[in-house]
């Protein structure tokens, strides 16, 4: 195996030539870990961030991004004996080391989650880390007290891969989901995931607005951070939630104590790449069964490593509705 080689997407950030696409590498430049078959990866947000030098994420390069990945263990790694179907996401992998967008990675055991009974590799990359970051916020403002009948429920950010699997998994729990997106030409594609009403991104991006307004919404998932998300919580129900992962809308939060010290309204922090491991197994396992998207075959769209440049692109500029899955096969 020393002398193997095997497929990857590259990405070099740092120097005078950056630039990305796929090579062959030999197999000793991943790190130390337990050797992996890679099946399945998937694009996210952070994916397009560590591809580019501007997106100020790669710690090193050149560095294969992808920061999460499914396949099979070709080696025994702690209780996992070889042939065991794995997944992995978060902590530094396709940050500060070689990640899923290869035909092989290295992964150390305790990062290791077995695959779900009731996931195939596919459909786990299909969920990848922002359906995993979904399943965390819904978890969180359940933990928090929400019901399906208690009220509203928004998703910012919807046609992204958090939102439509945050969209997806609370109208399959029963709650009322309003999605806000700003792709007019994916209303459609939203009601198809369940949402009952599809507002504009617009309605909410807007700077400067007031601390506190109607109550419209019982919670809400937000993947956008910025004014959107002061915006949000500033129409928070008595007492409700928001679960804040992303800031596609921007990484400041311009609103004052009001809906909090007025509405006791709960800022929910959603973190996906330290989830200590057995929370992360324990989601897993309930994304396998009672978490578990429908329709996740019809979900995730194809591609191969030669294809990933217009999609990271894409990703940042907000264009890409959806999940899209990696297979670094072919
Ligand atoms: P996607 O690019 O798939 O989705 C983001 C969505 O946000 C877009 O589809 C778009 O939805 C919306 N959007 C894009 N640009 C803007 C903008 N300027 N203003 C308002 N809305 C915008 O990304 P992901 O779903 O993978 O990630 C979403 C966010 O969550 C990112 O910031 C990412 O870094 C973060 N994240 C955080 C995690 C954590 O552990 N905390 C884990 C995973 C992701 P629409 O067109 O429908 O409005």
């Amino acid at each position: 195996m020393a002398d193997a080689t095997f497929r990857a997407f590259q990405a070099v950030t740092k120097g005078d030539s950056p630039g990305r696409g796929v090579t062959t590498l030999p197999i000793d430049v991943l790190p130390e870990g337990a050797l992996v078959e890679v099946h399945w990866s998937s694009v996210n947000y952070k994916d397009a961030l560590a591809s580019t030098p501007s997106g100020k994420v790669a710690r090193i390069s050149p560095m294969i991004p992808g920061i999460d990945l499914a396949g099979v263990l070709l080696e025994a790694a702690g209780d996992l004996p070889a042939g065991t179907e794995v997944l992995a996401h978060g902590y530094e992998i396709g940050v500060s080391r070689h990640g899923g967008f290869a035909g092989l990675a290295r992964v150390p055991a305790d990062w290791l989650v077995a695959l779900p009974s009731g996931l195939s590799a596919r459909d786990a990359m299909t969920i990848g880390t922002a359906g995993f970051t979904a399943a965390l916020s819904v978890v969180a403002l359940e933990d928090h007290g929400l019901r399906p009948g208690r009220g509203a429920v928004l998703v910012t950010g919807a046609t992204g891969g958090v939102g439509s699997v945050a969209v997806n998994l609370l109208a399959q729990r029963g709650y009322e989901v309003i999605a806000s997106s700003g792709k007019a030409a994916a209303h459609a594609y939203l009601h198809g995931l369940g949402a009952k009403e599809v507002i504009d991104r617009s309605t909410l991006s807007q700077p400067g607005g007031k601390p506190l307004e109607s109550m419209t919404w019982a919670a809400a998932v937000d993947c956008v951070g910025g004014a959107t998300l002061a915006n949000v919580l500033s129409r928070i129900e008595y007492g409700g939630a928001v679960a804040a992962s992303g800031l596609t809308g921007g990484a400041d939060l311009p609103t004052t104590v009001l809906p909090f010290i007025l509405r006791g309204v709960a800022l929910l922090g959603i973190d996906s790449v330290q989830t200590p491991i057995e929370r992360r197994r324990a989601v897993w396992n309930r994304l396998g069964g009672d978490l578990k998207p429908t329709g996740l075959a019809e979900i995730g769209r194809e591609i191969g490593l030669d294809e990933l440049v217009p999609v990271l692109d894409g990703i940042l500029a907000g264009a890409i509705t959806g999940r899209t899955i990696v297979d670094p096969r072919r």
